[in-house]
């Protein structure tokens, strides 16, 4: 199954949690979350947090469990009544809730998977077994591709970066089974033992799909050696924020002269690619080292490559012994879960992965109102306003980039709750039984639906993430900001109340959003999506150096005795954190006047700061805070609270915090 590709989004994605119901009127801001004995300026976060972390252990299906986990996981419970009663194979059921309800049947099947085995992938596995001759990988490989699974590199479409109008080919490095390449090139202990622990699972799964183990642990190597070299090709991920290094385009005459192994016109017309001329590459030098690597490993070890690759994508839907050699690995080793989650969380998350806005569209008439539409759009109103106030007073910004900073600013459009229109998935065959072809199918439709747009004008209304998700994005080159319906309830917004938390909750989501316009990549593009450079030199410079002094900051704190946050990694989201949090103090400012007074004891800016720094209260086992430092362009819940606070005077007047304490940073770094 294909997997969602990291956007830049505002929570770590939060998937998976323990169901907690019982729980439920936790899930508002809530004083008695804060640990008194803590001193908020030595330690915000243990603050505001404390008695939360203290009393919400990481349940053991978990690799970590904070405020988004817990509202997702309200969110899934939400989708499985939905499901449940979808499923009921009742003959007056309509079309959409057939749909999911078949689907999210099948893949409960958990009886049926295991008695049929392999048998589901077996014709995949044969068409790999019969390749006889290295001509033939371009079109398997796209077949691959076409029912979602992962091999050597992604095809795809999307805006192009110089010409926002135009939706053009994209060619992207792929191909990995370990999360990033760094993961096959560090030598530290823990990497080795990680790799160690990867080629035996490799071995396992080649062995469960019938190897004699001495060919499973030689196969396993030759997956290990393809994948490395594959991994010394790949441009690295703090490179891979800055567009300009991302944006190659080429005609296609010229891709096929570079890289002639590739064998390009097998692979587009097997995927059935629409007519087009130019695509746009991401890291050309990716390219020419998979070329290489066609041209000298031999077929044999292609064939391994690509069953392995058809066994790992597919493993959430084989049978028992797949998913518990998966979840050893991929669970366990990488990220430190303990237990597999309940099968029910897997299916609803698939079926929301898959079938998304059919899925949702069920959620939306179940949960989420015009009230909730409108107060969100109040709100958005209000942080554009304060964004618009804190661009005309900066002081190290000339008149001549802030007309066009507030240009930008004025032409960000706002998407709120859910699609206006839904996908159509009435071409996407769902049975009952066939739990694995329904995940081709869908992926199928996918993948086609996204060649579809090459050449074709862009559609703005369409959506990157479905309605249950609880998370929020900026796209730079469409210009919007998006709040998913998953979002917009308790702790991140609460009718019952008061503006300060609410404005500390889903308003600092909402400034987070706005100010990823004019982060160090956001700021690259223009008003219309376009990269293009809007700023006179020296204003640059100033916004530069400003940028350096939130990766300096960042860039000193530990997370682990030997891990440091990567501060060019995370720039972009805690330029993002920094500049929101301010903006939304602005909006609640103004919004409230001087008349809002004391509740629970706490002044409203008291509350603000609360509000904000509950919504990060979280638990997080090692292994999951490693996998995260090293892949996650977001700072882990606790300095995404302490970095921001520590550079806000308006905090420490809140609390009244005294110079050289911990949350009182020395020379406070501020960009917006
Ligand atoms: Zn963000």
């Amino acid at each position: 199954m294909r997997k969602t590709s990291i956007l830049a989004v505002l929570g770590a994605c939060a998937l998976a949690a323990q169901s907690s119901l019982q729980n439920a009127s936790m899930v508002r801001f809530d004083v008695k979350a804060i640990d008194k004995t803590a001193d908020p300026c030595k330690d915000f976060y243990q603050y505001a947090c404390g008695t939360w972390v203290k009393n919400n252990p990481i349940p053991p299906d978990q690799s970590s469990w904070g405020r988004f986990e817990e509202l997702a996981e309200r969110n899934r419970e939400t989708l499985h009544q939905i499901l449940e009663e979808a499923a009921k194979p009742d003959p007056g059921r309509d079309a959409t809730t057939r749909k999911i309800g078949d689907y999210y049947a099948a893949c409960m099947d958990e009886k049926a998977i295991d008695a049929k085995g392999l048998a589901p992938l077996q014709p995949e596995l044969d068409r790999i077994a019969n390749l006889s001759d290295k001509s033939q990988l371009a079109a398997e490989i796209a077949h691959l591709h076409r029912i979602g699974i992962g091999a050597l590199f992604d095809f795809s479409s999307g805006q192009d970066f110089k010409d926002s109008s135009l939706v053009v080919a994209q060619l992207d490095q792929s191909g990995l089974g370990l999360p990033d390449r760094d993961y096959y090139l560090k030598d530290d202990a823990k990497s080795v033992e990680l790799r160690q622990k990867y080629v035996t699972h490799v071995q396992r799964m080649l062995e469960l799909a019938g190897e004699k183990p001495d060919d499973a642990k030689a196969h396993a190597q030759t997956v290990m050696r393809l994948e490395t070299e594959m991994a010394k090709g790949s441009l690295d991920l703090v490179s891979r924020r800055d567009p300009e290094k991302v944006y190659h385009p080429m005609k296609k005459a010229e891709l096929a002269a570079a890289s002639p192994a590739l064998r390009w016109t097998e692979y587009f017309t097997g995927a059935r690619a629409p007519a087009f001329d130019a695509i746009v590459v991401s890291w050309p030098d990716f390219f020419k080292a998979v070329d290489g690597l066609i041209q000298s490993a031999p077929l044999e070890d292609w064939k391994t490559y690509l069953k392995w690759h058809a066994l790992h994508g597919e493993a959430p839907l084989l049978p028992t012994t797949f998913l518990k050699e998966n979840f050893e690995f991929y669970g366990k080793a990488l990220s430190g879960t303990q237990e597999m989650r309940p099968r029910w969380k897997r299916c609803v998350d698939f079926t929301d992965n898959q079938l998304g806005e059919a899925l949702g569209q069920k959620y939306v008439e179940k949960t989420f109102g015009a009230e909730g539409k409108e107060r969100t759009l109040k709100m958005v109103h209000a942080l554009e306003t304060a964004m618009g106030q804190d661009i005309e007073k900066l002081t190290w910004m000339t008149s001549a980039t802030k007309k066009q900073a507030l240009a930008k600013l004025h032409a960000i459009t706002n998407k709120i709750g859910y699609p206006d229109k839904w996908r159509d998935y009435s071409s996407v065959e769902i049975r009952r039984d066939d739990a694995i072809g329904n995940g081709f199918r869908a992926d199928e439709f996918e993948f086609q639906r996204q060649l579809d747009k090459i050449g074709k004008p862009v559609d703005r209304l369409e959506w990157n993430m479905t309605p249950p998700t609880v998370n929020a994005y900026y796209d730079a080159q469409m210009n919007n900001i998006n709040f998913p319906a998953g979002i917009l309830q308790p702790p991140f917004f609460d009718n019952g109340m008061d503006d300060a938390v609410n404005f500390g909750g889903i308003g600092m989501v909402i400034g987070h959003e706005l100010t990823h316009g004019f982060d160090d990549e956001g700021r690259q593009f223009d008003p219309q999506g376009n990269l293009k450079d809007w700023w006179t030199p020296a204003d640059a410079k100033q916004f530069q150096q400003r940028a350096a002094c939130i990766d300096d900051q960042y860039a000193s704190f530990t997370v682990a005795p030997d891990v440091h946050l990567n501060g060019k990694l995370t720039l972009g989201e805690n330029t993002a954190d920094n500049g929101g949090l301010r903006i939304a103090l602005m909006a609640l400012l103004k919004t409230i006047g001087g008349n809002a007074g004391k509740i629970d004891g706490y002044t409203p800016e008291q509350r603000f700061f609360l509000a904000f720094g509950q919504v990060w209260c979280s638990n997080e086992r090692e292994e999951a805070v490693r996998l995260q430092v090293q892949t996650d362009p977001h700072s882990v819940p606790k300095l995404r609270v302490n970095g921001v606070v520590q550079n806000m005077p308006e905090f420490q007047k809140a609390f009244a915090c005294k110079a050289g304490q911990p949350m009182v940073k020395n020379s406070a770094c501020r960009v917006w």
